[in-house]
């Protein structure tokens, strides 16, 4: 591990890879720390059966073809499923009420809700009403437990702390998944970056002249530092900033907090789903349990269940057999109780404490949208900042992630008045 650089990168997922990269190309030396024993971060991939992957965190490449991801992935011989993209579009979506699913009267009022919710908090954005998105919605419509479900998932937070402009700003579809799993592209696109592995960040001294970092390895020194690690880390005065991050940034920080995505992975042993059965669903019951669930998206014997906000936070607390339980009853809420005789394996995520993330990605509370913008800016034109929560646009993606870890790198390549 290089002890003298001209940058310190803090991470070594999406955001710090890109900001190694580019630093390269700019030929500034750099020294790219990770606490935890692998690059990726939120980008992770297992194997839930033999040569069947599971993505724990970021899965699709929002916004298909236009994803810088979609070009890494071709370069590399990396396939994806882009024929997919569109059993993510709500029109396509599968409602399943109480075990049956909508009938086709119900489900046009339920798309109808949708579209008009939709409506309604993009409306507020435009009129700068970054407010709570439940102060623009319906939360009496019928179809309000499944939309509700769904913003909790998607979005993290629950509708009362998701700010309008902030949900309107990251709107976009899906597009494709990877099939080997993005967290293996990812890992395979950063192979060539060097990285101290197992490397925590204890304290960041920007007291002096240029930046001294410590870690249990050592203390690093540099000209300047860019900290990538979630607003979940910033918040928890894990990593000690001497002196303190100023207001306006701890305001940034607080103003973007974690919300909370889990993800069950259920592998079958046979097709239970059925040649029609794949597809997009959300699944609720008068018993409040609510999920959404993605059914052998890519051909495989598999299926990803969601759930996130306070009831994500909450079934995690509940462990790990609770959300194998509840992943493989909202299966059987739409293919039948049979589909209990063949399940295989599962993996559940716990991301609300995953120690390196301590949430899934950051979300701005109503009225706060603005933050992003002040997380990205440099601080006494030493410490940098990127990572997913730094964007405006893409803020909560892998790619968004990616673009920022470039623009930082830009910025510093700019501050260090080196030729781009
Ligand atoms: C359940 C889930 C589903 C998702 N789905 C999608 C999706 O389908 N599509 C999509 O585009 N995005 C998705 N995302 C979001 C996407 O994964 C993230 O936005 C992106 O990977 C974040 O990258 P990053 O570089 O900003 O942060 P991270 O990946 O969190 O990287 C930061 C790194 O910093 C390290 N670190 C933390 N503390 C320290 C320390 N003290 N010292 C040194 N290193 C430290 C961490 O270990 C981590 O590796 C999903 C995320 C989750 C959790």
């Amino acid at each position: 591990m290089p002890t003298e650089t001209d940058v310190i990168i803090i991470g070594a997922g999406a955001a710090g890879l890109s900001a190694a990269k580019e630093l390269t190309r700019t030929g500034l030396t750099y020294t790219l720390v990770e606490g935890s024993h692998r690059i990726g971060g939120r980008a992770y991939s297992e194997e839930i059966a033999p040569g069947v992957w599971f993505d724990l965190g970021c899965a699709w490449l929002v916004g298909g073809a236009d994803n810088p991801f979609a070009a890494i992935a071709d370069g590399l011989g990396i396939t994806l499923c882009k024929d997919k993209g569109h059993l993510f579009e709500t029109v396509n979506h599968r409602f399943q009420r109480n075990g049956a699913p909508l009938t086709q009267q119900q489900r046009v009022a339920c798309l109808r809700y949708y579209d008009g919710s939709n409506t309604a908090i993009a409306n507020a954005a435009r009129q700068d009403r970054d407010v709570a998105i439940s102060e623009v919605i319906d939360l009496e419509n019928e179809y309000a437990p499944p939309l509700c479900g769904s913003i909790g998932t998607s979005w993290g937070l629950d509708v009362d702390c998701v700010s309008t402009a902030d949900f309107v700003s990251a709107v976009g579809e899906l597009g494709f998944p990877v099939l080997h799993g993005y967290g293996n592209l990812v890992a395979a696109w950063g192979t060539d970056v060097a990285v101290s592995l197992n490397t925590c960040v204890e304290r960041v001294d920007w007291s002096d002249a240029g930046v001294t970092v410590d870690t249990p390895k050592g203390t690093i020194r540099g000209r300047v530092a860019l900290c990538t690690v979630s607003t979940g880390i910033l918040a928890s005065g894990e990593i000690r900033f001497t002196p303190g991050l100023p207001e306006w940034k701890a305001e940034a920080i607080s103003n973007l907090p974690m919300g909370t995505e889990n993800k069950m992975g259920v592998c079958f042993d046979s097709d239970v789903f059925g040649t029609d059965g794949r597809g997009h669903y959300t699944t609720w019951n008068g018993n409040g349990n609510m999920a959404k669930v993605h059914a052998c998206v890519m051909g495989l014997n598999t299926a990803a269940i969601f759930v996130g906000g306070g009831h994500g936070v909450w079934l995690e607390k509940q462990g790990q057999q609770a959300c194998h339980d509840f992943a493989v009853d909202r299966v059987a809420d739409i293919f039948g109780n049979d589909v209990r005789k063949h399940v295989s394996r599962s993996i559940v995520t716990a991301w609300s404490t995953e120690p390196w993330t301590r949430g899934s990605w950051a979300c701005a509370q109503p009225g706060q949208a603005f933050q992003r913008a002040n997380l990205a800016r440099p601080v006494d034109e030493r410490l940098f900042f990127a990572g997913e929560a730094t964007v405006y646009g893409g803020q909560g993606t892998c790619h968004g992630a990616y673009q920022s870890g470039i623009r930082a790198a830009r910025e510093i390549a700019e501050q260090l008045n080196v030729e781009q």
